[in-house]
């Protein structure tokens, strides 16, 4: 990557202007690949919140932006998907230098997928049914009836360090769709991508409907929860905070989405094409260093192909290339900071205290050019049971858990045996019984030979406490409207309104 920004102070943006915090702090923000600073980054207090959800509001209460008609809101929404097509590489540089993404991927799929969300958003809002017709049945009464969907109002969104860009335009561009407006608190490693998308956006829509505040989650995340002006929270992150954040939206009862952690299951059968399989379960776990909500990380596989899967899975591994990320021959690149990397050995030290056999990686990595940068090895884990902490508690590292089945029933009692149920796949060449196990895993998407594969035309979003509601797809923009049913009484007479006689006696007097 060639291109040159200035990433050395990021203010916050409120109601389309940079400023700083109104205390004058910063932050910073690290490049985990190399530890080097990358950039301050305004830290925001409570006063801050305070003013982008006053802006926010204005620019719902006091503006047309939510009474736009759809053909216009698309229009808005395509030309969203052109800027960011246009500042593509900026926008992929801001996040390999801070997130530890690879330049290939945010290239080959990130953006990619931003353009796309809001240009499917684009086509889905021109058919949306913003106001349907009922009926009119003979009972209650005649009347016309309709149904209306409406924009909620203030939304803030909170996202996390994993793919902080993809993740903030899952709820932000739903809400702007729906003609909501946004606050926006990004992950405090990587605020910078989100910083640049907010100015992106407000290019194409009236200011304030756009605010990005940054700073710590316990101080401005939590403020945004609680805030009586902010009618819903679109909050992704770790199932912990998201439990803290259901209990502090309750207070004032908000519209409240989460999209919380995994621990998802991958079940290889008899009959898989391990030519795939194999390749697509390492895919499925090691991409991005394991730090994807979904990704695959328990590993089923039937007793008597268990060698020989582990055999290649080993094999395939070993070949995976970790390196900067902005260098486009970079397989996999650092975890996030030092403190996950730490997180992470702990983890894989658990792992071989209770009892698993580490058959690959394991160690801290050192990468030349990046000796300062937080590596962690491709690490592979056999004789796993569905007990063992590292089975069952979200790492969020490139670390496997091969466990042994005996059969397809017994497979299907372990994958769900968890807390999560955001993915699972299966790999089998037998549709049919690809999709009897399909019905019977408990998760918000099912890959069938396949992982990572999610759609911006297709809801995601967990089963148990991997969480509350879907993004992306047309259950997105439900998520950001609240229903209305509007009735108009086609009867004017009084006296047939026999409903009336439920508490007149007599209506003819
Ligand atoms: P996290 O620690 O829960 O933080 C997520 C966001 O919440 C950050 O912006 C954080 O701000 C903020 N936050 C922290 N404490 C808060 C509080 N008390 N009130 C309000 N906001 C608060 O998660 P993470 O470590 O960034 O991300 C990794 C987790 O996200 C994993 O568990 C992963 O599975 C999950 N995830 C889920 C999905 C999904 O779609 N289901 C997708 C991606 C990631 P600071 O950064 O300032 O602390």
């Amino acid at each position: 990557m060639t291109v040159q920004v200035d990433v050395r102070t990021f203010p916050l943006f409120i109601n389309g202007t940079w400023e700083p915090a109104s205390n004058g702090e910063t932050f910073d923000v690290l490049n985990p690949a190399t530890g080097e600073l990358v950039a301050r980054v305004a830290k925001g207090t409570e006063e801050d919140v305070n003013k982008a959800v006053e802006a926010a509001r204005n620019a719902f209460d006091n503006t047309d932006w939510k009474n736009m008609k759809p053909k216009d809101r698309s229009k808005v929404l395509y030309a969203i998907s052109y800027q960011i097509a246009a500042h593509a590489e900026e926008l992929a540089y801001l996040e390999a230098i801070s997130s530890g993404g690879t330049v290939r991927r945010l290239g080959g799929n990130d953006i990619l997928q931003m353009v796309d969300l809001f240009q499917t958003l684009a086509k889905f809002v021109e058919e949306y049914p913003f106001s349907e017709t009922l009926p009119s049945p003979p009972f209650p009464g005649p009347a016309h009836n309709f149904i209306w969907r409406e924009p909620i109002g203030v939304c803030a969104a909170i996202t996390p360090w994993n793919l902080p860009m993809v993740i903030a335009t899952w709820k932000i561009a739903p809400a702007l769709a729906m003609g909501n407006t946004v606050v926006v608190k990004p992950a405090s490693y990587t605020p910078l991508s989100t910083l640049k998308l907010a100015e992106i956006i407000s290019q194409v829509v009236p200011p304030g409907v756009i605010n990005v505040v940054t700073g710590p989650g316990a101080e401005v995340g939590e403020t945004l929860v609680k805030h009586p002006k902010v009618d819903k929270v679109a909050f992704t992150g770790s199932t912990d905070v998201g439990r803290r954040v259901m209990k502090l939206a309750a207070d004032t009862i908000k519209n409240t989405t989460l999209e919380l952690g995994g621990k998802s299951p991958n079940i290889i059968l008899e009959d898989a094409d391990l030519s795939l399989a194999i390749p697509g379960s390492l895919f499925g776990v090691f991409l991005h260093s394991g730090q994807l909500c979904e990704s695959g990380t328990r590993l089923f596989v039937p007793d008597h192909l268990h060698d020989a899967v582990v055999e290649q899975l080993v094999k395939l591994a070993g070949k995976i290339k970790l390196g900067n990320p902005l260098d486009p021959a970079t397989d996999v690149g650092p975890v996030i900071s030092k403190k996950q990397k730490e997180t992470i050995l702990s983890y894989i030290e658990t792992g071989k205290a209770e009892g698993a056999t580490l058959v690959c990686g394991g160690k801290e990595a050192v990468v030349a050019g990046c000796e300062n940068g937080h590596f962690v090895e491709p690490t592979i884990f056999t004789n796993v049971t569905n007990d063992m902490k590292i089975a069952r508690e979200e790492i969020f590292g490139p670390v496997l858990s091969v466990i042994r089945y005996k059969d397809v029933d017994e497979a299907i009692r372990l994958a769900n045996d968890t807390i999560y149920g955001l993915a699972a796949g299966v790999w089998t060449r037998d549709v049919n019984k690809a999709y009897e196990v399909a019905r019977k895993l408990q998760a918000g998407v099912v890959w069938i030979n396949d992982w990572h594969m999610l759609r911006n035309d297709a809801p995601f979003g967990g089963y148990k406490q991997s969480g509350i509601g879907r993004e992306m797809g047309k259950h997105s923009l439900d998520a950001y409207t609240q229903v209305k049913h509007v009735h108009t009484s086609m009867v004017p007479e009084i006296h047939k309104r026999n409903w009336y006689g439920l508490l007149f006696s007599n209506t003819n007097e």
